[in-house]
Protein backbone atom coordinates (compact mmCIF):
# COMPACT_ATOMS: atom_id res chain seq x y z
CA UNK A 1 0.00 0.00 0.00
CA UNK A 2 2.51 2.14 0.69
CA UNK A 3 3.87 2.17 -2.86
CA UNK A 4 0.69 2.83 -4.21
CA UNK A 5 0.59 6.15 -1.50
CA UNK A 6 4.01 7.06 -2.85
CA UNK A 7 3.01 7.16 -6.30
CA UNK A 8 -0.25 8.97 -6.23
CA UNK A 9 1.06 10.78 -3.47
CA UNK A 10 0.78 14.62 -5.46
CA UNK A 11 -3.19 13.68 -5.91
CA UNK A 12 -3.71 12.43 -2.99
CA UNK A 13 -2.23 15.34 -0.93
CA UNK A 14 -4.31 17.83 -3.06
CA UNK A 15 -7.72 15.99 -2.58
CA UNK A 16 -7.04 15.31 1.21
CA UNK A 17 -6.07 19.18 1.20
CA UNK A 18 -9.36 19.95 -0.50
CA UNK A 19 -11.36 17.94 1.67
CA UNK A 20 -10.29 19.21 4.70
CA UNK A 21 -10.61 22.91 3.79
CA UNK A 22 -14.16 21.90 2.44
CA UNK A 23 -14.92 20.41 5.80
CA UNK A 24 -13.47 23.72 7.63
CA UNK A 25 -15.64 25.79 5.15
CA UNK A 26 -18.50 23.80 6.10
CA UNK A 27 -18.05 24.40 10.06
CA UNK A 28 -17.25 27.97 9.34
CA UNK A 29 -20.56 27.97 7.46
CA UNK A 30 -22.58 26.56 10.26
CA UNK A 31 -21.04 28.53 12.74
CA UNK A 32 -22.24 31.49 10.95
CA UNK A 33 -25.41 30.47 10.31
CA UNK A 34 -26.11 29.92 13.84
CA UNK A 35 -25.06 32.62 15.02
CA UNK A 36 -27.19 34.72 12.66
CA UNK A 37 -30.11 32.81 14.00
CA UNK A 38 -29.10 33.27 17.29
CA UNK A 39 -28.67 37.33 16.62
CA UNK A 40 -31.99 37.12 14.87
CA UNK A 41 -33.53 35.73 18.10
CA UNK A 42 -31.99 38.49 20.28
CA UNK A 43 -32.79 40.87 18.17
CA UNK A 44 -28.89 41.93 17.83
CA UNK A 45 -27.78 44.09 14.41
CA UNK A 46 -24.64 42.03 14.54
CA UNK A 47 -23.37 38.49 15.07
CA UNK A 48 -20.19 37.09 17.18
CA UNK A 49 -18.03 37.99 18.36
CA UNK A 50 -15.63 36.04 16.37
CA UNK A 51 -12.15 36.58 17.44
CA UNK A 52 -12.83 39.79 19.13
CA UNK A 53 -14.82 41.17 15.97
CA UNK A 54 -18.94 41.57 15.62
CA UNK A 55 -20.00 40.77 11.84
CA UNK A 56 -23.36 42.98 10.72
CA UNK A 57 -25.93 40.56 10.00
CA UNK A 58 -26.42 41.60 6.36
CA UNK A 59 -22.44 40.70 6.25
CA UNK A 60 -22.99 37.69 8.02
CA UNK A 61 -25.50 36.48 5.32
CA UNK A 62 -23.05 37.35 2.22
CA UNK A 63 -20.05 35.73 3.76
CA UNK A 64 -22.46 32.22 4.36
CA UNK A 65 -23.50 32.56 0.60
CA UNK A 66 -19.73 33.01 -0.13
CA UNK A 67 -18.70 30.25 2.05
CA UNK A 68 -21.67 27.91 0.91
CA UNK A 69 -20.22 28.62 -3.05
CA UNK A 70 -16.69 28.02 -2.46
CA UNK A 71 -17.12 25.11 -0.80
CA UNK A 72 -19.46 23.44 -3.40
CA UNK A 73 -16.55 24.63 -5.62
CA UNK A 74 -13.92 22.62 -3.61
CA UNK A 75 -16.57 19.13 -3.35
CA UNK A 76 -16.91 19.49 -7.05
CA UNK A 77 -13.17 19.39 -7.19
CA UNK A 78 -12.69 16.57 -4.87
CA UNK A 79 -14.95 14.63 -6.68
CA UNK A 80 -13.27 14.88 -10.11
CA UNK A 81 -9.63 14.47 -8.90
CA UNK A 82 -11.33 11.51 -7.03
CA UNK A 83 -12.87 9.92 -10.38
CA UNK A 84 -9.59 10.60 -12.03
CA UNK A 85 -7.19 9.15 -9.44
CA UNK A 86 -9.40 5.80 -9.42
CA UNK A 87 -9.80 5.78 -13.12
CA UNK A 88 -5.75 6.17 -13.19
CA UNK A 89 -4.95 3.61 -10.12
CA UNK A 90 -7.28 1.32 -12.31
CA UNK A 91 -5.60 2.04 -15.29
CA UNK A 92 -2.32 1.97 -13.95
CA UNK A 93 -2.59 -1.86 -12.46
CA UNK A 94 -4.05 -3.44 -15.60
CA UNK A 95 -1.00 -1.65 -17.66
CA UNK A 96 1.72 -2.77 -14.90
CA UNK A 97 0.65 -6.61 -15.07
CA UNK A 98 -0.54 -7.05 -18.75
CA UNK A 99 2.31 -5.51 -19.80
CA UNK A 100 4.44 -7.93 -17.64
CA UNK A 101 2.48 -10.66 -18.74
CA UNK A 102 3.06 -10.00 -22.04
CA UNK A 103 6.58 -10.11 -22.22
CA UNK A 104 7.35 -12.96 -20.34
CA UNK A 105 8.22 -16.20 -21.49
CA UNK A 106 6.01 -18.63 -23.00
CA UNK A 107 7.21 -21.17 -20.41
CA UNK A 108 6.36 -18.88 -17.29
CA UNK A 109 2.64 -17.88 -19.31
CA UNK A 110 2.15 -21.72 -20.09
CA UNK A 111 2.13 -22.33 -16.65
CA UNK A 112 -0.50 -19.83 -15.26
CA UNK A 113 -3.44 -21.17 -14.25
CA UNK A 114 -6.78 -20.49 -16.92
CA UNK A 115 -8.75 -17.88 -15.35
CA UNK A 116 -6.36 -16.59 -13.22
CA UNK A 117 -4.95 -13.26 -14.88
CA UNK A 118 -8.23 -12.42 -15.76
CA UNK A 119 -8.97 -12.54 -12.08
CA UNK A 120 -6.29 -10.42 -10.98
CA UNK A 121 -6.71 -7.67 -13.85
CA UNK A 122 -10.86 -7.15 -13.09
CA UNK A 123 -11.86 -7.97 -9.39
CA UNK A 124 -7.72 -7.56 -7.65
CA UNK A 125 -7.48 -4.28 -9.57
CA UNK A 126 -10.94 -3.37 -8.93
CA UNK A 127 -10.18 -4.17 -5.08
CA UNK A 128 -7.28 -2.13 -5.34
CA UNK A 129 -8.90 0.62 -6.48
CA UNK A 130 -12.20 1.03 -4.11
CA UNK A 131 -8.78 1.54 -1.46
CA UNK A 132 -7.56 4.80 -2.76
CA UNK A 133 -11.33 6.90 -1.47
CA UNK A 134 -10.88 5.28 1.83
CA UNK A 135 -6.72 5.87 1.48
CA UNK A 136 -7.70 9.80 0.69
CA UNK A 137 -10.44 9.90 3.54
CA UNK A 138 -8.06 8.58 5.86
CA UNK A 139 -5.23 11.51 5.12
CA UNK A 140 -8.50 14.06 5.53
CA UNK A 141 -9.21 12.79 9.17
CA UNK A 142 -5.69 12.50 10.20
CA UNK A 143 -4.76 16.00 8.88
CA UNK A 144 -8.20 17.09 10.80
CA UNK A 145 -7.34 15.01 13.79
CA UNK A 146 -3.94 17.51 13.33
CA UNK A 147 -5.61 20.48 13.18
CA UNK A 148 -8.08 19.74 16.19
CA UNK A 149 -4.90 18.56 18.78
CA UNK A 150 -3.57 21.25 17.52
CA UNK A 151 -7.08 23.58 18.35
CA UNK A 152 -6.77 21.64 21.62
CA UNK A 153 -2.73 22.22 22.54
CA UNK A 154 -3.92 25.88 22.97
CA UNK A 155 -6.60 25.33 25.30
CA UNK A 156 -5.01 22.98 27.35
CA UNK A 157 -1.92 20.75 26.69
CA UNK A 158 -2.51 18.27 29.26
CA UNK A 159 -5.81 16.96 28.24
CA UNK A 160 -4.73 16.90 25.04
CA UNK A 161 -1.64 15.28 25.75
CA UNK A 162 -4.10 12.77 27.03
CA UNK A 163 -6.16 12.30 24.02
CA UNK A 164 -3.37 11.64 21.99
CA UNK A 165 -2.27 8.94 24.04
CA UNK A 166 -5.80 7.53 24.53
CA UNK A 167 -5.83 7.64 20.81
CA UNK A 168 -2.51 6.01 20.17
CA UNK A 169 -3.44 3.11 22.88
CA UNK A 170 -6.83 2.36 21.41
CA UNK A 171 -5.23 2.15 18.07
CA UNK A 172 -2.39 -0.07 18.95
CA UNK A 173 -4.66 -2.42 20.87
CA UNK A 174 -6.17 -2.88 17.54
CA UNK A 175 -3.46 -4.19 15.82
CA UNK A 176 -4.08 -7.62 15.96
CA UNK A 177 -7.12 -7.53 14.69
CA UNK A 178 -5.89 -5.91 11.77
CA UNK A 179 -3.47 -8.85 11.31
CA UNK A 180 -6.06 -11.13 11.00
CA UNK A 181 -7.73 -8.92 8.32
CA UNK A 182 -5.05 -8.93 6.45
CA UNK A 183 -4.05 -12.77 6.79
CA UNK A 184 -8.11 -13.92 6.55
CA UNK A 185 -7.89 -11.08 3.18
CA UNK A 186 -5.03 -13.81 1.74
CA UNK A 187 -7.01 -16.37 2.14
CA UNK A 188 -9.78 -14.75 0.26
CA UNK A 189 -7.60 -13.75 -2.32
CA UNK A 190 -6.10 -17.07 -3.14
CA UNK A 191 -9.94 -18.40 -3.15
CA UNK A 192 -11.11 -15.77 -5.30
CA UNK A 193 -8.29 -17.26 -7.83
CA UNK A 194 -9.22 -20.83 -7.43
CA UNK A 195 -13.16 -19.77 -7.88
CA UNK A 196 -11.67 -18.09 -11.18
CA UNK A 197 -9.87 -20.84 -13.01
CA UNK A 198 -13.00 -23.20 -12.07
CA UNK A 199 -15.51 -21.06 -13.40
CA UNK A 200 -13.08 -20.24 -16.87
CA UNK A 201 -12.71 -24.46 -16.69
CA UNK A 202 -16.43 -24.26 -16.87
CA UNK A 203 -16.80 -21.95 -19.54
CA UNK A 204 -14.05 -24.23 -21.61
CA UNK A 205 -15.36 -27.50 -21.21
CA UNK A 206 -19.36 -26.91 -21.94
CA UNK A 207 -19.75 -29.77 -24.95
CA UNK A 208 -17.84 -32.58 -22.52
CA UNK A 209 -19.92 -31.64 -19.61
CA UNK A 210 -23.17 -31.48 -21.78
CA UNK A 211 -22.20 -34.39 -23.46
CA UNK A 212 -21.14 -36.76 -20.27
CA UNK A 213 -24.32 -35.17 -18.40
CA UNK A 214 -22.05 -34.40 -15.55
CA UNK A 215 -23.43 -30.78 -14.84
CA UNK A 216 -23.99 -31.44 -11.48
CA UNK A 217 -20.60 -32.72 -10.46
CA UNK A 218 -19.57 -28.90 -11.84
CA UNK A 219 -22.51 -26.98 -10.32
CA UNK A 220 -20.81 -28.76 -6.93
CA UNK A 221 -17.58 -27.92 -7.56
CA UNK A 222 -18.25 -24.23 -8.40
CA UNK A 223 -20.68 -24.02 -5.20
CA UNK A 224 -17.86 -25.09 -2.88
CA UNK A 225 -15.05 -22.88 -4.62
CA UNK A 226 -17.88 -20.07 -4.61
CA UNK A 227 -18.52 -20.81 -0.92
CA UNK A 228 -15.20 -20.45 0.12
CA UNK A 229 -14.72 -17.06 -1.14
CA UNK A 230 -17.86 -15.96 0.32
CA UNK A 231 -16.94 -17.49 3.77
CA UNK A 232 -13.57 -15.49 3.98
CA UNK A 233 -15.45 -12.65 2.46
CA UNK A 234 -17.73 -13.03 5.05
CA UNK A 235 -15.35 -12.87 7.58
CA UNK A 236 -12.80 -9.72 6.49
CA UNK A 237 -15.81 -7.77 6.29
CA UNK A 238 -17.49 -8.74 9.56
CA UNK A 239 -13.72 -7.81 11.04
CA UNK A 240 -12.91 -4.68 8.94
CA UNK A 241 -16.66 -3.59 9.88
CA UNK A 242 -15.89 -4.44 13.71
CA UNK A 243 -12.93 -2.13 13.90
CA UNK A 244 -14.39 1.33 13.81
CA UNK A 245 -17.27 0.17 17.02
CA UNK A 246 -14.46 -1.72 18.99
CA UNK A 247 -12.38 1.60 18.57
CA UNK A 248 -15.01 3.87 19.23
CA UNK A 249 -16.57 1.74 22.36
CA UNK A 250 -12.48 1.60 23.77
CA UNK A 251 -12.42 4.95 23.42
CA UNK A 252 -15.53 6.37 25.22
CA UNK A 253 -14.74 4.02 27.91
CA UNK A 254 -11.34 6.36 28.36
CA UNK A 255 -13.60 9.15 27.80
CA UNK A 256 -15.67 7.94 30.55
CA UNK A 257 -12.61 7.06 32.72
CA UNK A 258 -11.03 10.32 32.11
CA UNK A 259 -14.60 12.45 33.42
CA UNK A 260 -14.46 10.01 36.48
CA UNK A 261 -11.15 10.56 37.54
CA UNK A 262 -11.85 14.66 36.68
CA UNK A 263 -15.01 13.85 39.02
CA UNK A 264 -12.42 12.56 41.82
CA UNK A 265 -9.99 15.15 41.55
CA UNK A 266 -12.09 18.05 41.25
CA UNK A 267 -12.09 20.56 37.98
CA UNK A 268 -12.93 24.23 38.43
CA UNK A 269 -12.90 26.09 35.31
CA UNK A 270 -16.58 24.43 34.00
CA UNK A 271 -15.87 26.08 30.09
CA UNK A 272 -12.32 24.61 29.83
CA UNK A 273 -14.04 21.27 30.57
CA UNK A 274 -16.46 21.84 28.09
CA UNK A 275 -14.30 22.59 25.13
CA UNK A 276 -11.91 19.95 26.11
CA UNK A 277 -14.24 17.46 26.12
CA UNK A 278 -15.68 18.76 23.05
CA UNK A 279 -12.51 18.51 21.29
CA UNK A 280 -11.59 14.84 22.99
CA UNK A 281 -15.22 13.82 21.03
CA UNK A 282 -14.60 14.91 17.56
CA UNK A 283 -11.12 13.77 17.66
CA UNK A 284 -11.60 10.71 18.76
CA UNK A 285 -14.37 10.61 15.92
CA UNK A 286 -11.72 11.30 13.51
CA UNK A 287 -9.42 8.45 15.46
CA UNK A 288 -12.86 5.86 14.81
CA UNK A 289 -12.27 7.19 10.59
CA UNK A 290 -8.67 6.35 10.83
CA UNK A 291 -9.22 3.06 12.35
CA UNK A 292 -11.70 1.57 9.99
CA UNK A 293 -10.07 2.78 7.08
CA UNK A 294 -6.78 1.13 8.38
CA UNK A 295 -8.86 -2.35 8.81
CA UNK A 296 -10.08 -1.90 4.81
CA UNK A 297 -6.52 -0.94 3.72
CA UNK A 298 -5.87 -4.40 5.65
CA UNK A 299 -8.28 -6.41 4.23
CA UNK A 300 -7.16 -4.92 0.52
CA UNK A 301 -3.46 -5.20 0.73
CA UNK A 302 -3.22 -8.50 0.00
CA UNK A 303 -5.04 -8.48 -3.38
CA UNK A 304 -2.34 -5.46 -4.36
CA UNK A 305 0.43 -7.61 -3.06
CA UNK A 306 -0.85 -10.40 -5.61
CA UNK A 307 -0.68 -7.92 -8.22
CA UNK A 308 2.67 -6.56 -7.57
CA UNK A 309 4.26 -9.96 -7.07
CA UNK A 310 2.84 -11.51 -10.71
CA UNK A 311 4.29 -8.97 -11.83
CA UNK A 312 7.67 -9.37 -10.68
CA UNK A 313 7.60 -12.82 -11.58
CA UNK A 314 6.44 -11.99 -14.70
CA UNK A 315 9.39 -10.06 -15.37
CA UNK A 316 11.64 -12.02 -13.51
CA UNK A 317 11.38 -14.21 -16.95
CA UNK A 318 11.82 -12.39 -19.83
CA UNK A 319 11.14 -13.76 -23.36
CA UNK A 320 14.20 -14.51 -24.40
CA UNK A 321 16.33 -12.89 -27.16
CA UNK A 322 18.89 -10.67 -28.09
CA UNK A 323 20.14 -8.49 -30.37
CA UNK A 324 21.62 -10.26 -33.25
CA UNK A 325 20.59 -10.68 -36.78
CA UNK A 326 21.71 -13.53 -38.70
CA UNK A 327 22.05 -14.44 -42.44
CA UNK A 328 18.64 -17.22 -42.60
CA UNK A 329 16.58 -18.99 -40.47
CA UNK A 330 17.87 -22.46 -41.92
CA UNK A 331 19.78 -24.37 -41.74
CA UNK A 332 18.23 -24.85 -38.43
CA UNK A 333 21.06 -26.91 -36.44
CA UNK A 334 20.18 -28.79 -33.25
CA UNK A 335 23.03 -30.48 -31.58
CA UNK A 336 22.37 -32.80 -28.53
CA UNK A 337 19.44 -30.84 -27.68
CA UNK A 338 17.49 -31.44 -24.33
CA UNK A 339 14.93 -30.19 -22.44
CA UNK A 340 13.37 -31.05 -19.36
CA UNK A 341 10.09 -29.29 -17.62
CA UNK A 342 11.22 -30.68 -14.40
CA UNK A 343 14.91 -32.28 -13.30
CA UNK A 344 13.50 -35.64 -12.98
CA UNK A 345 12.04 -36.36 -16.12
CA UNK A 346 13.79 -35.09 -19.14
CA UNK A 347 11.27 -34.61 -22.04
CA UNK A 348 13.63 -34.24 -24.89
CA UNK A 349 17.17 -35.86 -24.54
CA UNK A 350 19.93 -35.04 -26.67
CA UNK A 351 18.43 -34.62 -30.28
CA UNK A 352 20.63 -33.39 -32.89
CA UNK A 353 19.47 -32.85 -36.38
CA UNK A 354 19.90 -30.11 -39.10
CA UNK A 355 17.01 -28.97 -40.80
CA UNK A 356 17.51 -27.19 -44.63
CA UNK A 357 16.37 -24.99 -46.47
CA UNK A 358 12.96 -25.58 -48.31
CA UNK A 359 12.57 -29.36 -46.69
CA UNK A 360 9.39 -30.41 -45.73
CA UNK A 361 9.93 -32.75 -42.07
CA UNK A 362 7.13 -34.57 -40.99
CA UNK A 363 7.76 -35.52 -36.93
CA UNK A 364 6.16 -38.84 -35.92
CA UNK A 365 6.46 -40.52 -32.06
CA UNK A 366 3.71 -41.97 -29.82
CA UNK A 367 2.35 -39.32 -27.46
CA UNK A 368 4.50 -37.64 -25.31
CA UNK A 369 7.77 -38.63 -26.68
CA UNK A 370 8.15 -35.06 -27.30
CA UNK A 371 7.09 -33.80 -30.26
CA UNK A 372 5.47 -30.58 -28.91
CA UNK A 373 8.52 -29.64 -26.62
CA UNK A 374 10.62 -30.17 -29.95
CA UNK A 375 8.30 -27.65 -31.86
CA UNK A 376 8.31 -25.11 -29.17
CA UNK A 377 12.30 -25.52 -29.13
CA UNK A 378 12.53 -24.84 -32.62
CA UNK A 379 10.20 -21.85 -32.60
CA UNK A 380 12.35 -20.12 -29.76
CA UNK A 381 9.36 -20.16 -27.54
CA UNK A 382 11.78 -22.47 -25.10
CA UNK A 383 15.78 -22.72 -24.24
CA UNK A 384 17.00 -26.01 -24.48
CA UNK A 385 18.22 -26.61 -20.78
CA UNK A 386 21.14 -28.46 -22.68
CA UNK A 387 22.82 -28.57 -26.12
CA UNK A 388 22.22 -25.56 -28.74
CA UNK A 389 20.03 -24.98 -31.52
CA UNK A 390 21.29 -22.66 -33.82
CA UNK A 391 19.38 -20.40 -37.07
CA UNK A 392 22.26 -20.54 -39.98
CA UNK A 393 25.19 -20.48 -37.15
CA UNK A 394 23.77 -17.84 -34.90
CA UNK A 395 22.77 -19.24 -31.58
CA UNK A 396 18.94 -19.09 -30.85
CA UNK A 397 19.25 -17.39 -27.69
CA UNK A 398 20.94 -14.20 -28.89
CA UNK A 399 18.67 -13.77 -31.85
CA UNK A 400 16.37 -10.42 -32.34
CA UNK A 401 13.44 -11.50 -31.36
CA UNK A 402 11.51 -9.33 -33.60
CA UNK A 403 13.66 -9.98 -36.67
CA UNK A 404 13.06 -13.76 -35.75
CA UNK A 405 8.81 -13.60 -35.24
CA UNK A 406 8.45 -12.04 -38.58
CA UNK A 407 9.79 -15.17 -39.93
CA UNK A 408 8.89 -18.49 -38.32
CA UNK A 409 5.07 -19.57 -37.83
CA UNK A 410 3.01 -21.51 -36.36
CA UNK A 411 -0.23 -23.50 -36.48
CA UNK A 412 -1.71 -25.55 -33.51
CA UNK A 413 -3.41 -28.49 -33.16
CA UNK A 414 -6.72 -26.56 -32.08
CA UNK A 415 -7.60 -23.32 -34.31
CA UNK A 416 -8.23 -20.39 -32.40
CA UNK A 417 -10.32 -18.04 -33.70
CA UNK A 418 -11.08 -14.59 -31.86
CA UNK A 419 -13.92 -11.81 -32.07
CA UNK A 420 -13.35 -9.89 -35.05
CA UNK A 421 -13.97 -10.42 -38.79
CA UNK A 422 -11.75 -13.48 -41.36
CA UNK A 423 -9.43 -10.68 -42.35
CA UNK A 424 -8.36 -9.49 -38.87
CA UNK A 425 -7.83 -13.05 -38.06
CA UNK A 426 -5.78 -13.78 -41.06
CA UNK A 427 -3.99 -10.89 -40.42
CA UNK A 428 -3.24 -11.28 -36.45
CA UNK A 429 -2.68 -7.64 -35.32
CA UNK A 430 0.29 -7.34 -37.88
CA UNK A 431 -0.72 -3.96 -39.05
CA UNK A 432 1.86 -3.96 -42.29
CA UNK A 433 -0.22 -6.73 -44.02
CA UNK A 434 -2.50 -5.68 -46.13
CA UNK A 435 -5.61 -7.23 -47.95
CA UNK A 436 -3.77 -8.57 -51.00
CA UNK A 437 -1.53 -10.54 -49.17
CA UNK A 438 -4.82 -11.62 -46.69
CA UNK A 439 -6.40 -13.25 -50.34
CA UNK A 440 -2.93 -14.35 -51.40
CA UNK A 441 -2.38 -16.50 -48.24
CA UNK A 442 -6.55 -17.70 -48.21
CA UNK A 443 -5.92 -18.97 -51.55
CA UNK A 444 -2.37 -20.80 -50.26
CA UNK A 445 -4.17 -22.17 -47.42
CA UNK A 446 -6.85 -23.35 -49.97
CA UNK A 447 -9.85 -21.62 -47.99
CA UNK A 448 -10.35 -18.52 -50.10
CA UNK A 449 -13.87 -20.01 -51.43
CA UNK A 450 -15.22 -20.92 -48.43
CA UNK A 451 -14.11 -17.16 -46.83
CA UNK A 452 -15.85 -15.59 -49.66
CA UNK A 453 -18.84 -17.62 -49.94
CA UNK A 454 -19.48 -15.77 -46.09
CA UNK A 455 -21.97 -13.23 -46.26
CA UNK A 456 -19.26 -10.53 -46.12
CA UNK A 457 -16.50 -12.31 -47.09
CA UNK A 458 -13.54 -11.63 -45.47
CA UNK A 459 -15.27 -8.60 -43.80
CA UNK A 460 -17.92 -11.18 -42.04
CA UNK A 461 -17.37 -10.82 -38.00
CA UNK A 462 -16.91 -14.15 -36.41
CA UNK A 463 -18.46 -14.63 -33.20
CA UNK A 464 -16.53 -15.73 -30.64
CA UNK A 465 -13.84 -18.91 -31.40
CA UNK A 466 -15.29 -18.32 -34.72
CA UNK A 467 -17.75 -20.59 -33.63
CA UNK A 468 -19.91 -20.42 -37.44
CA UNK A 469 -17.15 -22.44 -38.61
CA UNK A 470 -16.05 -26.27 -39.55
CA UNK A 471 -13.51 -26.94 -37.47
CA UNK A 472 -11.67 -27.89 -41.26
CA UNK A 473 -12.44 -24.11 -42.34
CA UNK A 474 -11.01 -22.61 -38.75
CA UNK A 475 -8.19 -24.74 -39.15
CA UNK A 476 -7.11 -23.63 -42.62
CA UNK A 477 -7.80 -19.78 -41.93
CA UNK A 478 -5.24 -20.53 -38.62
CA UNK A 479 -2.60 -22.13 -42.04
CA UNK A 480 -3.53 -18.76 -43.92
CA UNK A 481 -2.58 -16.98 -40.73
CA UNK A 482 0.69 -18.40 -40.44
CA UNK A 483 1.27 -18.13 -44.43
CA UNK A 484 0.33 -14.37 -44.81
CA UNK A 485 4.02 -12.85 -43.39
CA UNK A 486 5.79 -15.33 -46.20
CA UNK A 487 7.78 -17.45 -42.94
CA UNK A 488 10.69 -18.68 -43.88
CA UNK A 489 10.11 -21.56 -41.04
CA UNK A 490 7.24 -22.85 -40.51
CA UNK A 491 6.08 -25.78 -37.70
CA UNK A 492 2.02 -27.31 -37.57
CA UNK A 493 1.52 -29.48 -34.48
CA UNK A 494 -0.82 -32.21 -35.35
CA UNK A 495 -2.62 -29.51 -37.48
CA UNK A 496 -5.06 -32.66 -39.47
CA UNK A 497 -5.44 -34.60 -36.66
CA UNK A 498 -9.01 -33.40 -35.85
CA UNK A 499 -9.73 -32.94 -39.65
CA UNK A 500 -12.12 -34.16 -42.26
CA UNK A 501 -10.63 -36.11 -45.00
CA UNK A 502 -11.41 -33.15 -47.70
CA UNK A 503 -10.14 -29.96 -45.37
CA UNK A 504 -6.84 -32.60 -44.77
CA UNK A 505 -6.42 -33.03 -48.83
CA UNK A 506 -6.29 -29.83 -48.49
CA UNK A 507 -4.24 -28.71 -46.37
CA UNK A 508 -1.32 -31.41 -47.53
CA UNK A 509 -1.88 -29.77 -50.55
CA UNK A 510 -1.25 -26.36 -49.10
CA UNK A 511 2.41 -27.53 -47.13
CA UNK A 512 3.19 -29.55 -50.72
CA UNK A 513 3.27 -26.03 -52.56
CA UNK A 514 5.64 -25.04 -50.16
CA UNK A 515 8.35 -26.92 -51.02
CA UNK A 516 11.52 -25.50 -52.28
CA UNK A 517 10.51 -22.24 -50.63
CA UNK A 518 9.71 -22.90 -46.97
CA UNK A 519 11.21 -25.10 -44.51
CA UNK A 520 8.83 -27.22 -42.59
CA UNK A 521 8.65 -28.94 -39.64
CA UNK A 522 5.09 -31.11 -39.47
CA UNK A 523 3.92 -33.09 -36.13
CA UNK A 524 1.92 -35.71 -37.99
CA UNK A 525 -0.72 -38.06 -36.13
CA UNK A 526 -1.68 -38.93 -39.37
CA UNK A 527 0.37 -41.28 -41.69
CA UNK A 528 -1.30 -39.87 -44.99
CA UNK A 529 0.60 -36.52 -44.45
CA UNK A 530 3.54 -38.28 -44.31
CA UNK A 531 3.49 -38.64 -48.07
CA UNK A 532 4.35 -34.87 -48.69
CA UNK A 533 7.37 -35.29 -46.66
CA UNK A 534 11.42 -35.33 -47.73
CA UNK A 535 12.34 -36.81 -44.36
CA UNK A 536 10.91 -38.13 -41.20
CA UNK A 537 11.97 -37.58 -37.87
CA UNK A 538 10.79 -40.80 -35.24
CA UNK A 539 10.73 -39.37 -31.41
CA UNK A 540 10.22 -42.00 -28.77
CA UNK A 541 10.71 -41.37 -25.30
CA UNK A 542 12.56 -38.23 -25.77
CA UNK A 543 14.76 -39.52 -28.14
CA UNK A 544 15.35 -39.04 -32.13
CA UNK A 545 15.86 -42.84 -33.23
CA UNK A 546 15.94 -41.88 -36.58
CA UNK A 547 15.52 -39.34 -39.18
CA UNK A 548 15.74 -40.22 -42.39
CA UNK A 549 13.64 -40.40 -46.14
CA UNK A 550 10.60 -42.59 -45.35
CA UNK A 551 11.78 -45.09 -48.30
CA UNK A 552 14.32 -45.44 -45.33
CA UNK A 553 12.31 -45.72 -42.84
CA UNK A 554 10.48 -48.70 -43.87
CA UNK A 555 14.06 -50.78 -43.41
CA UNK A 556 15.01 -48.55 -40.62
CA UNK A 557 12.58 -47.45 -38.05
CA UNK A 558 10.02 -50.48 -36.50
CA UNK A 559 8.23 -47.31 -35.07
CA UNK A 560 7.65 -45.88 -38.75
CA UNK A 561 6.77 -49.55 -40.07
CA UNK A 562 4.40 -50.16 -37.26
CA UNK A 563 2.34 -46.85 -37.97
CA UNK A 564 2.15 -47.81 -41.02
CA UNK A 565 0.67 -51.07 -40.58
CA UNK A 566 -1.37 -49.75 -38.10
CA UNK A 567 -3.07 -46.81 -40.23
CA UNK A 568 -3.48 -49.29 -42.70
CA UNK A 569 -1.21 -48.09 -45.64
CA UNK A 570 1.70 -50.46 -44.69
P1 LIG B 1 4.08 -35.12 -27.55
O1 LIG B 1 3.90 -33.82 -28.26
O2 LIG B 1 5.01 -36.03 -28.25
O3 LIG B 1 2.82 -35.79 -27.22
P2 LIG B 1 5.07 -33.47 -25.41
O4 LIG B 1 6.24 -32.78 -25.99
O5 LIG B 1 3.81 -32.70 -25.32
O6 LIG B 1 4.82 -34.85 -26.16
O7 LIG B 1 5.43 -33.98 -23.96
C1 LIG B 1 6.64 -34.65 -23.68
C2 LIG B 1 6.70 -34.91 -22.17
O8 LIG B 1 6.76 -33.69 -21.47
C3 LIG B 1 5.50 -35.65 -21.64
O9 LIG B 1 5.96 -36.57 -20.67
C4 LIG B 1 4.68 -34.59 -20.98
O10 LIG B 1 4.00 -35.11 -19.86
C5 LIG B 1 5.72 -33.57 -20.55
N1 LIG B 1 5.19 -32.20 -20.63
C6 LIG B 1 4.70 -31.61 -21.73
N2 LIG B 1 4.34 -30.34 -21.46
C7 LIG B 1 4.60 -30.13 -20.16
C8 LIG B 1 4.48 -29.02 -19.28
N3 LIG B 1 3.99 -27.85 -19.69
N4 LIG B 1 4.86 -29.17 -18.00
C9 LIG B 1 5.37 -30.34 -17.57
N5 LIG B 1 5.53 -31.42 -18.34
C10 LIG B 1 5.16 -31.34 -19.63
Amino acid sequence: MGGLVSRYKGRMGILAAVSFLGALLEASFLVLVTGIAMALVAGDSSVGPYYGWLVPIRHALVGAATVLVVRLGLSLTSVAISARLTADVTGDQRHLLSDAYLQTSWAVQQSEPSGRLQELLTSFVGRVTNTVSTMTSAVTALLSLIAFLGAGLAIDAASTGAVLVTLGLVGGVLTPLRRRIRSLATDSARANVDFASAVSELGALGLEMQTFGVQHRFASRIHRLSHDTTATQQRVQFLTGALAPIYMSMAYAAALAGVALLALMGFGDVAELGAVMLLMLRSLSYGQQLAAASGSIAAAAPFLEAIRSTADRYRAAPAGGGGVVPDAVTPLVGTNVSYAYSLSRPALRGASFRLAKGEIVGVIGPSGAGKSTLAQLLLGLRKPTAGSLSAAGTELGVVNRFWWTRRVSFVPQDAFLFTGTVAENIRFFRDDIGEDDIRRAAAQANVLADIEALPKGLYTHLGERGNQLSGGQRQRITIARALVGDPQFLVLDEPTSALDSRSEALVRQTLASLRGKVTVVVIAHRMSTLDICDRVMVIESGHVTAFDTPEALRESSEFYRNSLTVSGIG
